[in-house]
């Protein structure tokens, strides 16, 4: 029998793994598929862990493991270790909320299935349903980052997929520190389906995204996935040369005919602000660049294990 393994980070869900799992079971119960559960607790201070250990107790016939990260390290590095851990055919990354319906998981592998041109297969919203301000910064940012990048995006597609065993390995082998999944899954290619899906309303708990964390990530990633920011510098710096080149054309013609009497200050002033900042801009783009490069050259693992609970499977 063929084998789902779902990936599911966790970052302070415990009112909803046992729903998750339920649920879950319920979708597949009559399905000629296995399920493998890879929860992933990222440094939860609730009672996340507590609830994976009892799930795994409660269900010894099943097959559940738990990653459990020393700290949270973010759903990014979740995903890369429950991939890495996943022992399945195909393999699903879902949130644990119930915002993704697990029965989508379902949808995708019988998409899988009838179609086998086919790799990979994304969840993307056609609705947007969350705060209109977010949906409008989205908007902007697959914008952005679609004429910037080396890779394309789908607009509003999530990390809610699911990945033949191969794209999966593909995946592995990107071993970079600041990842940026939508950008890495473009970047390894397959063919990609793309199924439309409703969001539901988080089951229990609050967001864990911030708008200041999601403009980090957007950040993230454009900066993972282009080069185009570093070459902003060369852009203006070309075209302030052309600029003050006609200029200096000017100030001499003036000095040889009219002559030049002292003055302008305002114009000096406004000169020297206007690319006093650009200047520090442009340093600040770069530094976002070496930073990540100097992260990068640390090889510093991308997360830690404190431990891996699971069921003894026969
Ligand atoms: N998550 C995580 N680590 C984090 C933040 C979030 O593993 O540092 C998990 C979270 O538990 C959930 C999923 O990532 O299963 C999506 O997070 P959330 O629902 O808070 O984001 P939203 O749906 O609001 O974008
Ligand atoms: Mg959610």
């Amino acid at each position: 029998m063929e084998k789902i393994s779902l990936v599911i980070p966790c970052y302070n869900e415990e009112a909803n793994i046992v729903y998750f799992h339920e649920e879950t079971n319920k979708i597949f119960e009559k399905e000629k598929v296995k399920i493998e559960y890879v929860f992933i607790n990222d440094g939860s201070y609730d009672g996340t862990l507590l609830e994976m250990k009892k799930l795994i107790r409660k269900n010894p016939e099943e097959d559940i493991k738990c990653l459990n990260f020393s700290r949270n390290f973010g759903k990014e590095a979740a995903i890369i270790a429950g991939l890495e851990a996943s022992t399945g055919d195909y393999v699903s990354i879902i949130d644990a909320d119930m915002q993704q319906n697990p029965k989508y998981v379902l949808k995708m592998y019988e998409f899988l299935k009838e179609n086998s041109e086919y790799d990979s297969v994304a969840c993307y919203q056609e609705k947007r349903r969350e705060n209109k301000i977010i949906a409008i910064f989205k908007k902007w940012f697959y914008h952005i980052i679609n004429r910037l990048s080396m890779v394309d995006y789908k607009e509003n597609a999530s990390d809610f997929r699911l990945l033949k065993r191969k794209v999966v390995d593909a995946i592995i082998k990107m071993q970079e520190y600041y990842r940026f999944s939508k950008g890495i899954f473009s970047y390894v290619g397959f063919e990609t389906y793309y199924m439309p899906y409703e969001v539901e309303k988080r089951k229990y708990g609050k967001s864990k995204f911030s708008f200041i964390k999601l403009c980090k990530y957007a950040i993230d990633g454009i900066v993972s996935f282009s080069l185009v920011p570093l070459k902003i510098a060369t852009f203006i710096g070309s075209i302030s040369f052309i600029a003050s080149l006609i200029y200096l054309i000017y100030i001499i013609i003036q000095k040889l005919t009219i002559g030049i009497e002292i003055s302008g200050y305002a114009t000096i002033v406004c000169l020297i602000l206007f690319f006093g900042g650009i200047q520090l801009i442009i340093l600040g783009i770069i530094g976002a660049y070496l930073g990540r490069v100097y992260i990068e050259t640390k090889r510093r693992p991308k997360y830690i294990l404190e431990g891996v609970y699971k069921t003894e499977k026969k």
